[in-house]
């Protein structure tokens, strides 16, 4: 198979390939580019995520479809951490053969039906070890997207499911967008650990934390890998109001980024991929 019918094999199984597509969508795949119309009083939200064997993913774990899936669950998590609805997303996959291709791409675009998100475009290389990057977007209403920046002392801090155990199947919580609007002052993803993006929030916030009660463990997970595990893609967030959710403590003024509280783990940590290689 050449290229070019590579390209088309791929263009025919998108979704929404050769619809009228009822969002922003003018120009998909084929193109030089992809065109997209913005609506007034929205504001485009974008992220890009890497996902490479051997890094994110084996294939001792991993089948192409499953891997390609995850690849870009990963990616709406990102944008359900900003409440965001999503829009559409750009694929560039780079992989050892066609088989592996057709595959991954179909993991994309499985989950892509779910989500109800469009694949615009791409690029395709070939290389031993997969490597892929998508570039998402997504759409909130204008100025109400939750950053991580936007949390202040006195308020409660939130995790929306249990820890502890990775997900090979990610499920991005796209489904909390109207509760984040509504109370969110502050929002991550819980990609790389409850310790790890608690602090990020909080270095983001300029703010501390004191924490008053564990996370609730999955089924089969420790109270040490709740705290730990990362790939949960559960949330947290911060709020003013009291909700009838899972409440871990509260932002408190202190050291940006410091954690206190009873019964932590030892060793704050999560997932650092350079923290390794420095040894720090
Ligand atoms: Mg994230």
């Amino acid at each position: 198979m050449t290229e070019r019918e590579l390209v088309s094999w791929i263009q025919k199984r998108a979704p929404h390939f050769g619809q009228r597509v009822p969002n922003g969508i003018k120009v998909s795949i084929g193109d030089d580019c992809a065109v997209y119309q913005p609506k007034p009083n929205e504001d485009l939200v974008f992220t890009t995520d890497f996902t490479i064997e051997d890094r994110h993913f084996t294939w001792k774990d991993y089948k192409p479809i499953d891997a390609g899936y995850k690849a870009l669950a990963r990616a709406l998590s990102d944008l359900a951490a900003m409440a965001a609805t999503p829009e559409f997303a750009l694929v560039s996959l780079a992989a050892r053969d066609e088989c592996i291709v057709k595959g991954f791409m179909s993991g994309i675009f499985r989950c892509a039906r779910h989500y109800n998100v469009t694949i615009a475009g791409g690029d395709l290389s070939k290389s031993d070890r997969l490597y892929c990057d998508i570039t998402c977007a997504g759409r909130v209403p204008r100025g109400k997207a939750i950053l991580r920046s936007g949390a202040k002392p006195g308020d409660y801090i939130y995790v929306t499911g249990p820890l502890g155990l990775w997900k090979k199947k990610p499920i991005p919580r796209l489904d909390l967008a109207p509760l984040l609007r509504k109370n969110a002052t502050a929002a991550i993803d819980l990609s790389d650990g409850l310790l790890m993006d608690l602090e990020r929030l909080l270095i983001a916030s300029n703010a501390a934390a004191e924490l008053s009660a564990p996370p609730q463990v999955q089924r089969g997970a420790s109270l040490e890998q709740a705290w730990q595990e990362g790939e949960s893609y559960e949330m947290l967030f911060t709020s003013q109001r009291r909700l009838a959710l899972h409440r871990i403590g509260q932002i408190v003024t202190g050291a940006p980024g410091k954690i206190t509280g009873e019964n932590l783990p030892n060793q704050p940590a999560g997932w650092d991929p350079f923290g390794k290689l420095c040894n720090s």
